[in-house]
């Protein structure tokens, strides 16, 4: 960790349970290589105390701002006092700067994370047909950073379909120049240009691939969430397919300087 003094700035991780994180590592990886003096520490917050955590930290006058992560991500939306237009339509919020005043300003920034993660290996968005597998946290914010890209159109596959539609209408309400379509996950979506993994399935080595195998010998890359592990089952058949596959850390590694960015750490 970083050697602290009186003049350090305090940033945090708020999660329940804590112990997996490795946000602290990472975040004081990059303080290292900007030479900023801060220390982000892992904050263990049960859902009922959040509400009490952020008041307190809201005191705190040295204290520059927090990740909130699993299960706050939903909950903090309404705890901050303003909230990004992004993190608004997608209705969860993943890091908050506190500012002077004490007043916390909520962003969402997987999505932002994810797209960026993308350009940073130069693949781009514009005009392209995407396949999204998955409605949840992960995917609702990716599916709003898709459409910002300027997507031409956007297919969303869950299992539970109900929740693909209920996204592909709030994605609509916001972008209607897209063609959005919400499938199930058995379904068979066409042609796709780019397909994105943002289900939990390829955690475990025995998890079925997300999409079906057929979308793979048409696509030209398959862009996972996952991180650990680093080859999933599902990028270990898109190589086989012959697309180009890409993996869930970048999109880690760019949230992390966009974090520090929101938080005021990083000018
Ligand atoms: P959620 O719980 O919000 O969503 C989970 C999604 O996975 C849902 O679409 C769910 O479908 C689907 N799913 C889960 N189990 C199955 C199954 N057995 N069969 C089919 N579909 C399934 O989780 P998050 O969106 O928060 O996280 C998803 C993944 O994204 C996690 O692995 C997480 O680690 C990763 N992630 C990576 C980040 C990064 O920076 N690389 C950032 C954030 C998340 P249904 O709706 O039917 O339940």
């Amino acid at each position: 960790p970083p050697e602290v003094t009186g003049r350090t700035r305090l940033y945090a991780i708020l999660a329940d349970p804590i112990a997996h994180v490795k946000t602290p590592q990472t975040m004081h990886a990059l303080f290292a290589r900007h030479g900023i003096d801060g220390v982000l520490v892992p904050m263990h917050v049960a859902p009922d105390d959040l509400a009490v955590t952020l008041d307190g930290l809201r005191g705190l006058r040295n204290f520059g701002g927090f990740i909130a992560t699993v299960p706050h991500k939903g909950a903090m939306r309404d705890l901050c006092d303003e909230v990004s237009a992004e993190a608004e339509a997608i209705g969860a919020v993943n890091c908050v700067r506190r500012d002077p005043d004490g007043r916390m300003i909520g962003a969402m920034l997987d999505g932002t994370g994810f797209v960026e993660g993308l350009a940073s290996e130069g693949i781009d968005l514009d005009g392209r047909r995407v396949l999204l597998a998955g409605a949840g946290g992960a995917a609702s914010a990716i599916a709003f950073s898709v459409a910002s890209r300027g997507a031409a159109r956007l297919t969303i596959a869950n299992r539970t379909v109900e929740k693909a539609e209920r996204l592909a209408e709030r994605v609509r309400a916001h972008y209607p120049g897209l063609e959005v379509s919400a499938l199930g996950s058995d379904a068979d979506p066409g042609a796709q240009e780019i397909v994105v993994n943002a289900t939990s399935l390829g955690m475990r080595p025995d998890d079925p691939l997300p999409v079906p195998r057929s979308v793979l010998e048409r696509a030209e890359v398959v862009a996972e969430v996952i991180m650990d592990p680093v080859e999933t089952p599902l990028l270990a058949a898109a190589r086989a397919a012959g697309c180009r596959a890409h993996p869930g850390l970048p999109m880690l590694e760019r949230q992390i300087e966009l974090m520090a960015r929101h938080m005021g750490a990083l000018t």
